[in-house]
């Protein structure tokens, strides 16, 4: 929490009012206001010295530089910036000289990544609209008006309108302190309200993402969807099947992993997103009860862990959104006669080829994630040295802390989950003892809940003929 802000914090809404003055009526066509430093609370001392550094440097070198986007909307709402953008008249080349610590980087949008030992600031120069003809004209859209490149350089006002949200087009300007707020912006934080800047259709054509934004920040602002805004959302997010795979991969990643999960799983679910990022996983949700209860318990689970500042792997995740499809593809082919084992492999693989399609999901996180789902096979069998082999396995924590989500959602009755907690702390004595109550158990695997029915046809009710 950013110190100072208490009192801010306290009544925030009331506090912007009374620090901004009355709002202004014409709020379908918002003009340009610029709120001076003594009439806000946003201080040099919320940002980090790598990003003050970026922005004198830029000024002294006679370019505006300001702050833009997350940073100062999380100023504004008393939250700690996570990380610092920075929007500047200086063309990319101009800035990378600048800084040698600099790097240009992007083809769909060209920026540069300064960087400070972990820190990275992001500059962008100032983007006009597409079809203008100043400056370098690099844009390019698809024929459902997607833009798949967009480096065309203009002034500050046209940057801010091509932003997603009013309350990520405000500006600090390093010159003076001051906000500049090109859309309204500062009146949607009071109202917290998330509103597409432009014509919301047109906007979330132009890059669908936007619709996965706009799920994320109210998920993570506790902020209402603007009913304009919200209004398309349902129809247009077939465009998402267009995105490519490794742009959604850094998505889905921001949606699952910031500390709001679940919200922003449900609110996904509503607005049918969640089926075009997972189509599989969303089937299997209408199939299997226990599918939907999975990937909650999943998702909790990684936001608990998240605000207890832990680490958390996102192969989890993957292994709760996907397991439901797996399990589905795995009856199939046992009740085709396969057994268990190259069952389960086939399915994962088949689960998997066709989940890249939507999402890119990265080898570093695929592998662990069949390592958790291999594991399932393995944790009932506790016989002899297995049960060690299977304690030592590197990804043992995380199976077992997935087989307690299981058990919780439902999938499987309750049992092995609380043998394994006890065996992992036990003592050698102990642990022999609970090795001779599995004994006990014929099968050895004190086997979940008997979940395989053989798909039948349905009987054909009785007709009059
Ligand atoms: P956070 O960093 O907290 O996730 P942010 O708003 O800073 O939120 P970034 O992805 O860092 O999000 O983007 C920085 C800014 O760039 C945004 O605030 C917005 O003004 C602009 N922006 C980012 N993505 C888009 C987009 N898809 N369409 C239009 N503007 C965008
Ligand atoms: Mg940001």
């Amino acid at each position: 929490m950013i110190k100072g802000f208490t009192r801010f914090l306290q009544s925030p809404g009331e506090h912007i009012r009374s620090l901004f003055g009355p709002q202004d009526a014409s709020a379908g066509n918002p003009v340009l206001r610029i709120i001076p430093r003594q009439e806000h609370p946003v201080s040099r001392q919320h940002f980090s010295d790598a990003a003050l550094k970026v922005l004198y440097r830029l000024h002294n070198a006679g370019h505006e530089a300001f702050l833009v986007g997350g940073c100062i909307r999380d100023s504004l709402l008393g939250r700690m910036p996570k990380d610092f953008d920075v929007a500047t008249d200086a063309t990319p080349e101009e800035v990378r000289e600048l800084f040698r610590n600099s790097r240009i980087i992007g083809r769909r949008f060209r920026i540069v990544h300064v960087r400070f030992g972990r820190e990275v600031i992001e500059v962008t120069t100032f983007r006009g609209k597409p079809g203008d003809d100043h400056g370098d004209h690099i844009a390019q859209q698809s024929n459902d008006g997607m833009l798949l490149r967009d480096n065309v350089w203009g002034n500050i006002e046209e940057d801010a309108l091509r932003r997603d949200f009013t309350i990520n087009a405000l500006y600090y300007n390093i010159a003076d302190f001051s906000i500049h707020d090109f859309a309204d912006g500062v009146r949607d934080i009071e109202t917290r309200t998330l509103r597409l800047i432009g014509d919301p259709a047109t906007r979330y054509r132009e890059d669908p993402v936007r619709m996965l934004r706009a799920v994320r920040f109210a998920a993570k602002l506790d902020f209402h969807l603007d009913p304009a805004s919200e209004a398309p959302v349902h129809e247009l997010a077939p465009l998402l099947l267009q995105v490519p795979p490794a742009r959604l991969f850094d998505e889905v990643l921001k949606l699952f992993m910031s500390g709001h999960g679940v919200e922003t799983f449900r609110l996904l679910r509503d607005y049918g997103l969640f089926a075009m990022l997972f189509p599989e996983a969303d089937e299997a949700m209408a199939q299997l009860e226990w599918a939907e209860p999975l990937v909650e318990r999943a998702l909790a689970s990684t936001d608990r862990r998240i605000h207890e500042e832990r680490p958390v792997t996102p192969a989890f995740l993957f292994a709760a959104l996907l397991w439901g499809p797996v399990q589905l593809r795995q009856r199939e082919l046992e009740d085709d006669g396969m057994p268990p084992i190259p069952a389960l492999q086939a399915a994962s693989q088949k689960v998997i080829s066709r989940q890249l399609q939507h999402v890119a999901i990265p080898k570093r996180f695929s592998l662990p994630m069949r390592d958790i789902w291999d594991l399932q096979q393995r944790l009932p069998l506790r016989r002899g040295k297995r049960v060690f082999q299977t304690r030592e396995h590197p990804r043992f924590r995380a199976a077992y802390d997935f087989l307690l989500v299981r058990e919780a959602a439902g999938e499987l009755a309750p049992g092995l989950g609380d043998w394994w907690t006890a065996f992992q702390d036990a003592d050698e004595h102990e642990q022999r003892r609970l090795l001779s109550k599995v004994g006990a158990d014929p099968a050895g695997t004190n086997a979940p809940r008997k979940r395989r029915r053989r798909r039948r046809k349905p009987r054909k009710p009785p007709t009059d003929e």
